[in-house]
């Protein structure tokens, strides 16, 4: 992603999210495109400002009241005011106001704790995956703060199809 800092010099730098608590369900999907996303589950918007502008994270929110934030009205910070009721245009309102690349990472972060993914060793999780999975799976990785497996069943194909379906639009 190519954006401009605040002196209008070119970066080429990774997006970062902060999802308000009324849009939750785009967390989900931005960690599966793999964007580092923090849900923000408090309704305290000045506590989310301060960690938006500390750690250089997009604001999406529903909340008319956080655009009108002098940070946000002057372009210090970045913040999306989300039109629909729905996830999935909500989702495209992102992609299309950002031109978000979908495939960017796709897999690479825990969808629980926002965590990069480590690859795992298919004999390290032999006892921690059912035995069909280890059976027809190769390729596994963990997260390093809660330790979930992920590994490419049915689930993995069902989002990569919704994640196809964002794509083409
Ligand atoms: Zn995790």
């Amino acid at each position: 992603m190519v954006y401009r800092n605040l002196k209008g010099v070119r970066l080429i730098s990774e997006l970062k999210f902060i999802v308000d608590h009324n849009v939750g369900k785009l967390a989900k999907w931005l960690r599966i495109m793999g964007y580092n996303t923090l849900f923000f589950s408090s309704r305290n918007d000045s506590n989310m400002i301060a960690t938006a502008l500390a750690e250089g994270r997009v604001i999406l929110t529903r909340d008319t009241q956080i655009m009108k934030r002098r940070v946000i009205t002057n372009g210090k910070l970045k913040s999306i005011l989300i039109q629909s009721d729905n996830p999935e245009l909500q989702m495209h309102q992102v992609i299309d106001t950002l031109n978000l690349d979908c495939l960017f990472r796709p897999f690479t972060i825990c969808l629980e704790c926002n965590q990069p993914l480590v690859m795992s060793n298919k004999q390290e999780v032999k006892d921690l995956v059912p035995p069909y999975v280890f059976q027809t799976q190769s390729q596994y990785v963990e997260c390093p703060a809660c330790h979930r497996i992920y590994w490419r069943g049915t689930h993995w194909q069902a989002m990569t199809k919704k994640l196809g379906k964002f794509v083409k639009i």
